[in-house]
């Protein structure tokens, strides 16, 4: 086993795995891809993975559970037996703090709201009226409705960040952001870390996250051609699709 995540490539802290046993990936990234694209699979077998195990990663003694069957059954959100359970992703996690940082990242409020409130009612009024949300498409949707602001869907399922960190952009800063990464939101040059847009694929003229996705979009959505690559080797050359490629 690797010591960095088979996803994003960050040092192995924490695996979250299911009954597959795989161990490969950062529970960061098999959280994320749980709650926000909704994609219960195994990164690494594709199998289904009802329930997960989030653990330390120890290498060759990472805790491994073999019987997932054994866990509680029909678990409540929060302490289970000797571990944590988070409901919305289905995962037992051994380690409370790891639980409550999980339990954070997913946590769906909107940011506008919420500063709303910070300023205006007083700190000991309890009729908070605080709109909750039961999955991102609610979030997304009163973001929209409610303030007519969007988050940048790319940064959702990209980056390692909180939900509620998200920055929130009206129609036309989102398309810049997009495009150029100088929106007023995105902020100044050292807020924006060297971003300078979301990469572009050159032939379905849709963006990706970054060099790494879109990467993964060409090798498995278009085609390369064995003839440019002996031409000009170490670099990549993409076809549209198949007919294209023959009809050079
Ligand atoms: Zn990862
Ligand atoms: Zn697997
Ligand atoms: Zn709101
Ligand atoms: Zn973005
Ligand atoms: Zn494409
Ligand atoms: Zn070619």
């Amino acid at each position: 086993m690797d010591d960095s995540c088979a996803v994003c490539a960050d040092t192995l802290e924490w695996v979250a795995y299911g009954s597959c046993g795989h161990r490969d990936v950062c529970s960061t990234c098999v959280i994320r891809l749980r709650f926000i694209c909704d994609d219960r699979r195994c990164c690494i077998c594709k199998s289904d993975s009802n329930l997960i195990f989030v653990t330390k990663a120890l290498g060759d003694y990472t805790r491994t559970i073999n019987d997932f069957s054994l866990f509680p059954s029909q678990p409540r959100e929060g302490r289970a037996g000797p571990y944590w359970y988070h409901e919305d992703t289905q995962a037992y996690f051994d380690d409370l703090e790891q639980y409550r940082m999980i339990k954070a990242m997913c946590k769906l409020s909107c940011s506008v709201c919420d500063q709303m409130d910070e300023h205006h009612q007083p700190p000991n009024d309890n009729s908070k009226r605080r709109p909750k949300f039961r999955n991102i498409e609610q979030l997304k949707g009163h973001l929209y409705h409610r303030h007519k602001l969007f988050m940048c869907s790319l940064c959702l399922e990209g980056r390692k960040i909180f939900i509620c960190e998200q920055k929130l952009y009206t129609r036309s800063q989102l398309n810049k952001h997009i495009k150029t990464g100088t929106s007023e939101v995105d902020g100044d040059e050292s807020d924006r870390g060297g971003f300078s847009g979301h990469p572009f694929c050159q032939f379905c003229k849709s963006p990706f996250y970054g060099e790494n996705e879109l990467y993964s979009h060409m090798s498995s959505d278009h085609y390369t051609c064995h003839l440019c690559q002996r031409q000009h080797p170490g670099q990549y050359e993409y076809h549209k699709n198949y007919d294209d490629l023959e009809a050079r």
